[in-house]
This record gives structure tokens, sequence and C-alpha cells, in this order.
């Protein structure tokens, strides 16, 4: 798998990384970037926020 250093996921690591929805979201949101999608990359980063605050405030 390549990373892209473009955009650092770890500004949205989660406190609990083995989180399975948090590796769903972001394995989502690496395909997207991966596919030239940044509107859903992006959505999937807020998509990220919500999660978090809600699964891990
Ligand atoms: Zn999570």
């Amino acid at each position: 798998m390549t990373h892209d250093r473009t955009v650092d996921t770890a500004t949205i690591a989660p406190a609990r990384p083995r989180c399975e929805e948090c590796q769903e979201i972001k394995l989502r949101r690496t395909h997207a970037l991966q596919a030239g999608d940044l509107r859903r990359a992006e959505l999937l980063t807020a998509a990220m926020g919500v999660h978090l605050r809600q699964a891990h405030a």
C-alpha cells in the first residue's frame, strides 16, 4: 500500500486505532484519495470527526 504524504492521517488518528469503524472510514478515505476523489475524501474526513465525537468522546 502506498502512503500519500500530502495528507497526514495522523491528524485524524483516533484514540483507539483498532476501532473497526475508524479503520473502515480511514480505508475508504485512502481509496478516495487514491482515486483522486478529494471531495469524497473530505466527506470521509468529516465523517471521521463525527465518529470520533460520537464513539470516542
Ligand atoms: Zn472509531
